[in-house]
């Protein structure tokens, strides 16, 4: 019927046995390795995993003789869409090892029907992939068929996988034997998109929702078959499996497939590192890496991270997914701060976990999931998705932790004085990666016009040296309007520049300051403008007659600088030598 279905490519031999080809047939035939997908295919209602509802709803259905006539199937790949299908065919069509049950939601697995539909060769149970098969003519072929008897089961089962993918017109000629079935056939349709399902079709049909399997249940169910395999293998790297799994038996098993062809080569234990290796994870730790590097706004060290990632075979939208992720997770410690000492939670999760989700706002999480999510969309559609991820994180690192714009004009605007967090990082100065500030109180105690310059010989007054010198050195200023200050970091800036530079102001001015990093280039640093100012000047010098003279007089003779004598005034608004005295010196003469 020309009928195929995703699974059965290997198929098993086709062999006149009735007893060679069964799945679990462990005769020495059948020793070419079987991916374990297959191996461990569940046989019974009572092997699915992690679809208790789904199961005890069919089997009252059984109990009750109240089975509907069409079935549908739907959630992610992998969850076990299919599988359900053929044992629902079995449990219509068992009749028992002594040739004369009924339907039974516990197939024997042991009569002529349990045994050809394993197999996946019994001639009243056609499958079809409706994602090859979309037309109005496979369709008809269905219906055609159901004219007829079945040959040897009780029940014709059709079971038409990804049955959203059928045309208008396929759909319409199905509507029609889906309302009127025959009382001898039954359909299992089984789709990942169930929104694309007409409502038409899905109201003639029994729905069955398949869960997402959780995550500790394919741990264990992981570790069960890695013991039936004989397979050493940590559980740590049995964790790494489940979770990336997402959800999903098969995709699981396959990675499990992957990690025992690797595992092995040299005989020894899977361990949780190499299977982190195999899944493009350099740990779990990575993730808070690059979150850590999000946060603190430092786009070099976020984009070395996903470098580092991409290398070990980290795919880019996977990156963004885990940062999704964690996103979320961190959302959920905030909000269900016990969460940070259950035991369901791996260690990392804990520790690290806990210290992001304590400084950072449910606001600013919320801001990172709406880019992220819209993040990973751009990805998929991207060209070369490599580069499109690297243009998301460096968004992220200059534009998550602002606060959001109609919040901070609102706020200056009707009471310049107030006070906000602007949505990032919390507070706690020192606690890394922090740049949106507390605060409250006065401004700063001159009555001038306050500048960035006043900011800086601040620093220098309280005699912090680092932050001086970076103030110096890294601020590239965008604007300075009190209490926000928008800036540029230089490259290779410390990340508790921010932090500590608030918290310097707060601590001045009892207020609570705004310091929003921008991807504007911003002025040149202080530094910078000092040198072009000294190059300006020492051009000027040089082209002095009376320098000129004397460079004519002595050859060889060198300008090195020009020195201007200090107007009293200007002197005194430093207030001190700081301004003038290298850090270094500085520093040196502090203690
Ligand atoms: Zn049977």
């Amino acid at each position: 019927m020309g009928l195929f279905d995703d699974e059965t490519e290997g198929s098993p031999p086709p062999g006149p046995s009735l007893f060679g080809d069964a799945p679990e047939d462990n005769t020495p035939k059948a020793a070419a390795y079987r991916v374990l997908a297959r191996k461990y295919r569940p046989k019974t209602f009572g092997d699915l995993i992690g679809q208790e509802a789904l199961v005890r709803t069919l089997r009252n259905a059984f109990a009750m003789n109240r089975i509907a006539h069409a079935f549908m199937l739907t959630g992610v790949r992998g969850v076990g869409k299919t599988t359900t299908a053929r044992i629902l065919a079995r449990a219509l069509n068992c009749t028992g090892p002594d040739g004369n049950g009924g339907p039974t939601p516990d197939p024997c697995g042991v009569c002529e029907n349990c045994i050809a539909i394993l197999a996946d060769r019994h001639p009243d149970v056609v499958e079809m992939d409706a994602a090859s098969n979309t037309g109005v003519d496979d369709v008809r072929e269905i219906i055609e068929a159901t004219r007829f008897r079945p040959l040897s089961a009780r029940t014709k089962v059709f079971i038409i996988d990804e049955v959203h993918m059928l045309s208008k017109a396929a759909f319409n000629a199905l509507l029609k034997t889906l309302e009127e079935p025959p009382p001898h056939i039954k359909f299992v349709l089984a789709t990942t998109e169930i929104r694309k399902v007409p409502i038409t079709v899905l109201s003639r049909c029994q729905r069955f929702d398949l869960r997402r399997v959780a995550v500790d249940v394919l741990s264990a169910h992981f570790t069960r078959i890695a013991a039936a395999e004989h397979i050493a293998i940590a559980s740590t790297a049995i964790d790494h499996i489940a979770r990336a799994a997402d959800g999903s038996v098969r995709d699981g098993l396959s990675l499990l497939d992957q990690a025992i062809a690797r595992g092995a080569e040299d005989g020894a234990e899977i361990s949780a590192a190499m299977v982190a290796d195999m899944l493009g994870l350099a740990d779990r730790g990575f993730v808070f890496d690059l979150m850590d590097a999000v946060v603190a706004g430092e786009a070099a060290k976020a984009l070395a991270i996903a470098d580092d990632a991409y290398e070990r075979g980290a795919d880019p939208g996977v990156l963004l997914s885990d940062l999704l992720a964690l996103a979320h997770l961190l959302t959920r410690m905030k909000s269900v701060p016990t969460l940070a000492s259950s035991s369901t939670l791996p260690e990392a999760e804990r520790t690290r976990g806990a210290a992001l989700a304590q400084m950072l706002s449910i606001p600013f999480l919320g801001r990172l999931w709406q880019m992220l999510l819209k993040g990973i969309q751009e990805v998929e559609t991207c060209p070369d998705r490599r580069a499109g991820a690297e243009m998301i994180l460096i968004r992220l690192c200059h534009v998550a932790d602002m606060p959001p714009p109609g919040e901070l004009l609102k706020k200056l605007t009707e009471n310049p004085g107030a006070s906000f967090s602007g949505g990032g990082a919390g507070p706690a100065p020192g606690s890394g990666g922090a740049r949106a500030v507390a605060g409250g109180g006065m401004v700063m105690a001159a009555p001038r016009a306050l500048t960035f310059q006043d900011v800086v010989a601040l620093a220098a007054n309280k005699r912090d040296v680092m932050l001086y010198a970076h103030l110096r050195q890294s601020v590239h200023l965008v604007r300075f309007a009190p209490p926000v200050i928008e800036m540029r970091l230089a490259d290779g800036t410390p990340r508790d520049t921010v932090p500590k530079l608030a918290a310097m102001l707060e601590a001045e001015t009892g207020r609570r300051w705004t310091i929003a990093l921008s991807n504007l280039p911003g002025e040149p640093t202080i530094d910078e403008a000092e040198g072009v100012a000294t190059a300006k000047a020492r051009d000027e010098a040089l082209n002095h007659p009376l320098v000129q003279a004397i460079l004519a007089e002595f050859p060889g003779a060198k300008v090195e600088n020009r020195h201007t004598a200090p107007e009293p005034e200007e002197a005194e608004i430093p207030a001190d030598w700081a301004a003038l005295v290298p850090p270094d010196e500085l520093y040196e003469g502090d203690e």
